[in-house]
């Protein structure tokens, strides 16, 4: 569980609060997804709750934040990583560079926390598996496509078995398909019981697949709810954030009378096919316009 009281962080050139008064609490092994507008404090909120901010950047702290009870602030940065892993925007920067095959990359956090042989291989095995990373064990890091390189980089972060896995725009640097590669396999991190925080200004994959979507503008949390609440909320332009194009197009037609009265406005292409067939159709005589 990750806890925010009443929180808020400057940095020490930034003259106004990069987060302002979070009061957030992410219970166990929710998938939980944070939008806004650039600057708004998305890579902030990651960096606190990874440990980064304050402990590598610096910057006055006000109030709490705790996993799993332990405090975020106070702690050392070591047991911090123990806890939560941090995957970045660009897969390349997130490769050591000192090792030859996937399968040696993913072992070298492990070989540095001193991690036993057999142990090592039973982790690194499981979370091939899981990621489908296992027909490219003996594969290059460098010579596999950027989404399976972000697959490594989550994978170099799960052997650690870290119970808060925090991602910031980790598909900004991705095709669709890397970009897919990348939500199947939070999906099956979350079915193994691990909180995911997802920082993403892109809303199309979160609304399929988050539990939970928070919206941050100027530092601060305004809206907090289930996505197919937030993202179809009327200010979602106002905090920076673009609609989904199923979500501006159930909201033309139901000015003119043609999405279902009180039906919810969409945010994934079935619920816009499924609303748009149960529009009722206009009776049209001949001869008459539409
Ligand atoms: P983007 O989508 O552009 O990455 P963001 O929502 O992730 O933006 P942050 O990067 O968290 O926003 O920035 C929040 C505020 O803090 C901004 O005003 C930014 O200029 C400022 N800021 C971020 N990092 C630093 C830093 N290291 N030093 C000083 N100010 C910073």
């Amino acid at each position: 569980m990750i806890e925010f009281r009443d929180f808020s962080v400057s940095y020490p050139a930034g003259s106004a609060p990069a987060l302002r008064g979070i009061d957030l609490v992410v219970p166990r092994g929710q998938f939980c997804a944070v939008v806004g507008a650039g600057g708004a404090g998305k890579t902030t909120l990651a960096g606190v709750v990874s440990g980064a901010v304050p402990h590598l950047t610096g910057g006055r702290i006000d109030g709490e934040v705790r996993v799993d009870g332990k405090s975020l602030t106070n702690g050392r940065m070591a047991e911090l990583a123990a806890q939560v892993g941090l995957v970045m925007q660009n897969p390349f920067h997130q490769i050591s560079g000192a090792r030859f095959s996937v399968r040696e990359e993913l072992a070298f956090g492990l070989e540095n926390l001193g991690v036993e042989r057999a142990e090592m291989h039973r982790r690194i095995d499981r979370v091939m598996a899981d990621l489908r990373l296992t027909g490219l064990a003996e594969r290059s890091p460098y010579e596999i496509s950027g989404g399976q390189q972000q697959l490594l980089a989550i994978g170099s972060v799960l052997v650690m078995r870290p119970a808060v896995l925090v991602l910031d725009e980790p598909t900004s640097q991705l095709d669709a398909v890397g970009s897919r590669l990348v939500f199947d396999a939070l999906e099956t991190v979350r079915a193994q019981g691990v909180t995911i925080v997802l920082c993403e200004h892109r809303t199309e994959l979160l609304a399929r697949h988050a539990e939970r979507v928070l919206v941050l503008e100027e530092g601060r949390l305004v809206a907090d709810g289930r996505p197919e609440e937030v993202l179809v909320d009327p200010r979602l332009e106002e905090w920076g954030v673009a609609p989904l194009r199923y979500t501006v197009a159930a909201r033309r037609a139901a000015e003119s009378g043609r999405w279902p009265d009180g039906r919810a406005l969409p945010t994934t292409l079935e619920a816009a096919v499924e609303g748009f067939a149960a529009t009722p159709r206009p009776t049209v005589r001949a001869g008459e316009a539409l």
